[in-house]
């Protein structure tokens, strides 16, 4: 695969952004190649600057359940475009995407958007601070709620202790509040409520894991979570950034029959545009401003276009809604078979894959680093890292599979 133009740009990239690129992961480190720079998509595919096509697992990080420049949603932005790009007032587009949301979430009655998922999160747990007057919050080892200071903890020496810092330029008192305890460990959660209980605000939790591999939802815990949090009187926030209309149309909480209090979404329900929405019930969401006192805005907010690419990406999901589980058989021949071809050739090779979302662990990082590149040299453009995930969209074919497979079955020759 030639990547001259690629090569150049990328060069040019490191003059002028940090590392080339404006999110970390773009930059490629982890499998140690130079990056795939994004010329433009176009269903399942995605086509760098010097022409090579890929078929694409990454999809906006899983923002584009329909894949690349769907047809219908670009024409209803293209309309859009024609009123104006941003407003900071109210626009009719705002309510007709809260409904939909409201509609297919229906513990959901008020809704907030925002930019981005990070910030859905910050409202949502700040929303949660202010309607129990309580600091602390709880969160799990690995699982990842966007950038924000006191997020980006992990667990201190002792585990009822506050998180401390897993960045530099966060102030240790800013995690001072922050519980990071063992996903799936009851008795550690026991004991934190029994410690601190009364000053837990809010549980956050990824319900399945998108962020550190895919990590497989555990119900019981979840469920587990439910009861003590309604026992203390602590808020159950699920982070639904990832998971959001990844597997039905709606919230995960509907197959797992765990209703969480608030929920924050993202991704896919901006249909590739920079959004983030956090809701639960009017008792909880008449507590943020203007009706109550806990404060949050934003300029770009309910974004006309952000609005428009979620409203027409979500209406085609519900017209197919039925297929998700096409989508889920697709996964599960992408994931058998490339196993099965691991098993004859003794490669320690797991695939960790809740329905349409998959994440490669090797036992070693090297291994790893070879399939990545073999594959994506072969047009196969998997996510640059063990921990983040892979999606399919619903464009995607059989064939892009079967050919998927080929190419991996190829690759696990030279391992
Ligand atoms: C992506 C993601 C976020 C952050 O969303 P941004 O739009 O990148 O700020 C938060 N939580 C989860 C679970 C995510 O997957």
């Amino acid at each position: 695969m030639v990547k001259r133009v690629d090569r150049r740009l990328f060069r040019e990239a490191k003059k002028y952004l940090v590392g080339g690129v404006n999110s970390p992961v773009r930059s490629f480190n982890y499998v140690g190649t130079i990056p795939v720079l994004a010329e433009k998509g176009k269903s399942a595919y995605l086509w760098d600057y010097d022409n090579n096509k890929y078929i694409d697992y990454i999809l906006g990080w899983g923002s584009l359940i329909l894949g690349h420049s769907q047809p219908e949603v670009i024409k209803d932005l293209k309309k859009t475009l024609n009123s104006g790009l941003s407003f900071g007032l109210t626009n009719e587009k705002e309510i007709e995407l809260a409904k939909i949301l409201k509609n297919a979430l229906p513990f959901i009655e008020k809704i907030r958007f925002t930019n981005s998922g990070t910030e859905a999160v910050m409202g949502a747990l700040r929303l949660a601070r202010g309607c129990t007057g309580r600091e602390k919050i709880v969160k799990f080892e690995n699982s990842y709620h966007g950038h924000a200071d006191y997020l980006l903890a992990k667990a201190g020496s002792g585990l009822l202790t506050q998180g401390i810092p897993q960045s530099l330029g966060v102030p240790k008192d800013f995690t001072k509040y922050t519980i990071v305890a063992p996903f799936g460990n009851y008795e550690i959660i026991e004991k934190i409520f029994q410690k601190d209980g009364k000053n837990i605000a809010a549980i956050i939790i990824e319900p399945i894991g998108g962020n550190s591999g895919v990590v497989l939802p555990d119900f019981d815990f979840l469920k587990f979570l439910r009861q003590i949090t309604r026992k203390y009187g602590t808020l159950f926030i699920f982070d639904e950034v990832i998971t959001g209309f990844r597997f039905n149309f709606g919230s995960i909480f509907q197959q797992f029959a765990v209703t969480p209090d608030l929920v924050c979404l993202g991704k896919i329900i901006g249909g590739g545009l920079p959004i983030g929405a956090y809701g639960a019930n009017n008792k909880i969401m008449s507590r943020l401003s203007p009706q109550g006192k806990v404060y949050q805005a934003s300029t770009f907010s309910g974004n006309p276009l952000a609005m428009q690419a979620g409203i027409s990406t979500l209406k085609i999901l519900e017209k197919f809604k039925d297929n998700y589980v096409m989508l889920w058989s697709l996964a599960d021949l992408l994931v058998s078979e490339i196993e099965s071809k691991t098993i004859a050739r003794k490669i320690n090779l797991k695939i960790n894959h809740f329905q349409n979302m998959f994440s490669f662990r090797f036992k070693e990082k090297k291994q790893f680093q070879k399939f990545y590149k073999f594959m994506l040299n072969e047009g196969i453009l998997f996510a640059p890292s063990e921990f983040e995930a892979n999606f399919l969209s619903f464009a995607h074919t059989e064939k892009d599979i079967m050919h998927t497979i080929k190419t991996a079955e190829r690759a696990f020759d030279r391992l």
